[in-house]
């Protein structure tokens, strides 16, 4: 029978190659269907599996992990493509596997989405689960958060294996605290950086104590509800970390973690707490540290993501934002920037968006620095215009433009910073809106510093 599956399957990836279509979900969900819904318990893994998840940040820590490996001469298999549902995850194997379902390489890296940990690590044995964060994001499809984090924690309750934890999250570290069985859970921490404040200042979620119901109490955040935080009724919060990040300069910038220190590209604190946990998988799993030294420091990303244009002789940096996490980090990215900036951005309210643009009320735009002009754009161009009004901007400042041409062109209008934040489907039509621009105009796109 498995036999059968595993060759329906790949006649199915051949058929899709053959059309020129993308084999990245569709073998996987008919499998599913065939299987019903235990599309990954055909496949039999050879090596270790190593996952990421969390709302933010998984694209990037899935990729500098299986850096480390690649660069250390393994042979890894990666869902490069973010196909990171059980469905996807089985398309992925039926490439690389053989007529009976073996799967051979040194280590898979899976990216996998939050509420398919417990699907897909149900039929096949993980080693090691790297959790780095959990926010309010896209609420239509994970339901409450609690409900998400419950879901995972029922998974970690039978887990054995290793489990890397951002220990600065409540929402992340209590899966530690709640499995006191699992004597492979590993901290990830964050010394604050010269942005970290006394109180919270973005809409955070995780105000009090999952386990007795107490207030937590913050040391400092660093952004939004991450933080050095503890319970002062019980002992949540209070752990060993396995890896520390510290003399975080984001000027530079530099950290170091581990008694090594890193040079990485990208200037937020988002991107050192990434960075940290990719230190903590080369530390279990030994990557020499040059290795570890090259993917951190030279990790850049590309597709809207912190991305660098020219726009003419104005650096303009563009960051994807799905939720009010990624704005507000972009924001503070834009505060922490000395000199006047502008900023454009675009809201969409497709499907893939979800509808409801509800979550932009949760963006906190009061911290506004010298920012000295908006542009809005997109479907929903008007709506964010009135929420940015709303927190008390001038009106008189705000251009909006739904055409994204029109948008990008008032933008660069003006000399100076710019700044772009564009939501999930508005950010591959604002890149091209971009280099539309600039094939006219002049400048460069993709210079990332
Ligand atoms: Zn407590």
């Amino acid at each position: 029978m498995n036999r059968l599956l595993i060759l329906i399957g790949k006649i199915i990836v051949k058929i899709l190659h053959l059309f020129k279509r993308n084999a990245g979900n569709l073998p996987g969900i008919i499998l599913w269907h065939l299987t019903r819904g235990k599309c990954c318990k055909m496949f039999k893994v050879s090596c270790p599996i190593i996952a990421v998840t969390g709302t933010n940040g998984k694209t990037s820590v899935t990729n500098c992990i299986a850096q480390l490996f690649q660069q250390s001469g393994k042979k890894i298999i990666i869902n490069k493509e973010g196909n990171n549902l059980d469905t996807g995850i089985c398309s992925l194997l039926l490439r690389y596997c053989d007529s009976s379902g073996m799967v051979n390489a040194d280590y898979l890296i899976l990216e996998t989405d939050e509420s398919h940990v417990p699907v897909v690590y149900s039929q096949l044995k993980l080693e090691t689960l790297v959790v780095l964060d959990f926010f309010r994001d896209q609420l239509d499809r994970n339901g409450e958060m609690e409900t998400l984090i419950q879901k995972i924690n029922n998974f970690c309750k039978t887990f054995e294996g290793n489990l890397i934890l951002n220990g600065d999250d409540p929402n992340t570290a209590r899966l530690g605290k709640a499995n006191p069985g699992n004597k492979n859970v590993k901290y990830f921490h964050a010394e604050p950086y010269a942005f970290a404040t006394k109180t919270a200042y973005e809409a955070s979620e995780g105000h009090f104590c999952p386990f007795c119901g107490e207030s937590l109490v913050y040391d400092y955040y660093q952004y939004s509800h991450i933080g050095k935080f503890h319970c002062p009724k019980c002992d949540f919060g209070k752990y060993e970390p396995y890896i520390t990040a510290s003399g975080i300069d984001l000027e530079k910038p530099v950290f170091t973690a581990d008694g090594r220190t890193y040079s990485p590209k990208l200037n937020s604190i988002y991107n050192v707490y990434n960075m940290t946990a990719v230190a903590a998988a080369a530390k279990l799993y030994r990557i020499k540290p040059e290795i570890t030294d090259k993917i951190i420091s030279k990790y850049t990303v590309k597709n809207g993501r912190m991305e660098n244009f020219m726009l003419g002789d104005r650096k303009t940096t563009l960051n994807l934002a799905k939720n009010p996490v990624g704005a507000n980090m972009t924001l503070r990215v834009m505060n922490e920037m000395n000199g006047e900036k502008e900023l454009l951005f675009v809201l969409n309210d497709n499907v893939a968006d979800g509808l409801d643009v509800s979550w932009i009320w949760d963006i906190n735009f009061s911290i506004f620095e010298r920012v000295t002009r908006v542009v809005t754009s997109g479907t929903r161009a008007y709506d964010i215009a009135v929420r940015i009004k709303c927190s008390g901007y001038d009106p008189e400042k705000i251009a909006v433009k739904p055409d994204l041409d029109e948008a990008v062109a008032e933008l660069a209008s003006t000399p100076g910073r710019k700044f772009v934040i564009a939501n999930y489907t508005a950010v591959q039509p604002t890149r091209s809106a971009l280099k539309r621009y600039i094939s006219k105009h002049g400048g460069k796109q993709n210079e990332n510093d």
